[in-house]
């Protein structure tokens, strides 16, 4: 029997396409919390989460035993969307929960377990409510890699890839696009209140408040609330997709939140589940729900392991502590950015980001790549991101345990100078 070393393993079996494990060597075994632990027994500060969709940190003892539980009493695993318990667990405290207390009436649709999927829909009820084809996306924008959110999707790779054409999308500036001064808000008005600019009607915006993978790029509060005026005097809905951003990424449940913004449709994904399962979800506000049944289905719809995680993270809304727990650790995060970029000369880097979704952009691009490989040497582990991957994106668990949190920015502090 010939053996292979786990690399070889994944060199000879695995996909060309993978892309992570490439720049981060080590075979992750067990997690517990905000620490990852890897095959020869090395600990990690995990301040990716699996790209936002670990916001309660791993295997968290609540999610964990919920699933269990459910487990050990043979609780029905799959059910297409048929009707099941751990379903109306979740809907019902879904919308006690978070809807309810935040005067948001929307219904819930579940698609197939991928964010993708959930712009998928989105994007076919905005075109099916409002009969137009071209849906306008930002700059930097992701939206995941399936054809139709794809075609959103700003990344030029990413794109190349579809091989086919990637059409019925209007492109347009986002927030600070063109730098400081003048709001791109301006030309993206006059272009649609332009009957001759060539630019036809959209049927959504679809747009991240704060894009995670473009850069860690903020939409601010009179952009946004712009761009929701703009797309109602347009007759056009407004998407969020609050797939990276939301689930308490930003400090609040949607990103959204006291923007004085209301989204016709919410993308959620990644941290949904809270145990890293995968589930997507699409909120629709009431009126727009003009689906016929079936016209966009998807077997793993049912995913109760899912249902059951999600609906013991939702018990975390309620808890003052968990809520002002995580206001601290977003002070202590920010403020301890600002104190790496403060400490750099001038120019080296600035702060992004608002809530526990931070960023470091790196005027040398090639230092944000630089830092977290010495931060993956210091026990650090952490992604780039940005169209030149200039950006250190930041995203601890929302509870990370402070200390972890301190003992974590002290190793990119660290990094960041070794780089
Ligand atoms: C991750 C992500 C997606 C795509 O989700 P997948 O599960 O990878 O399909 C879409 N939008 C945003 C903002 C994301 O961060």
């Amino acid at each position: 029997m010939q053996e292979f070393t786990e690399s070889d393993v994944i060199e000879r079996f695995e996909s060309n396409v993978r892309i992570y494990c490439r720049g981060f060597p080590a075979v992750l075994a067990s997690a517990s919390g905000s620490l990852i632990r890897d095959n020869q027994g090395k600990e990690y500060i995990d301040f990716l989460t699996a790209a936002g969709s670990l916001n309660y940190g791993h295997n968290h003892p609540a999610l964990k035993q919920a699933v269990i539980d459910y487990l050990a009493a043979d609780g029905i695993t799959q059910t297409l969307d048929f009707t099941s318990t751990a379903k109306v667990d979740f809907i019902r405290d879904f919308n006690q929960k978070i809807l309810q207390p935040r005067e948001m009436d929307y219904k819930m649709q579940f698609t197939g377990p991928t964010g993708a999927n959930s712009v998928e829909a989105a994007i076919k009820l905005a075109r099916k409510v409002t009969g137009r084809r071209p849906i306008a996306a930002f700059t930097n924008a992701f939206h995941g890699v399936s054809l139709g959110a794809l075609a959103l999707t700003g990344n030029r790779s990413k794109r190349e890839a579809a091989g086919v054409a990637l059409g019925d999308v209007i492109r347009l500036p986002f927030d600070g696009y063109m730098g400081e001064g003048g709001s791109t808000l301006d030309y993206i008005r006059k272009l649609f209140r332009d009957p001759s600019s060539g630019i036809d009607l959209p049927a959504a915006f679809i747009v991240e408040t704060i894009q995670g993978e473009g850069g860690v790029n903020c939409a601010s509060v009179e952009w946004l609330q712009g761009l929701s005026a703009l797309a109602s005097e347009l007759d056009a809905l407004l998407i969020v997709d609050d797939i990276q951003a939301g689930c308490g990424r930003s400090g609040s449940f949607f990103s959204f939140e006291s923007m004085g913004i209301r989204p016709d449709l919410i993308c959620l994904s990644k941290s949904i589940s809270g145990l890293g399962l995968p589930m997507a979800m699409l909120l629709i506000d009431r009126r727009l729900d003009v689906w016929a049944p079936g016209e966009h289905n998807g077997t793993f719809r049912g995913g109760n392991l899912s249902f059951v995680a999600a609906t013991a993270a939702l018990a975390f809304w309620q808890e003052r502590e968990f809520v002002s727990g995580l206001a601290t650790r977003i002070e202590r995060l920010s403020g301890g950015v600002a104190d790496i970029v403060g400490s750099l000369p001038p120019h080296v880097a600035r702060c992004k980001g608002r809530g526990m979704l931070m960023g470091i952009e790196f005027s040398e691009a090639a230092q944000a790549e630089r830092t977290r490989i010495m931060a993956a040497e210091r026990g650090l582990l952490i992604e780039t991101s940005g169209a030149h991957d200039q950006v250190v994106k930041l995203m601890p668990a929302l509870n990370v345990p402070l200390p972890l949190l301190e003992q974590g920015l002290r190793a990119l502090a660290q990094a960041v100078r070794a780089s």
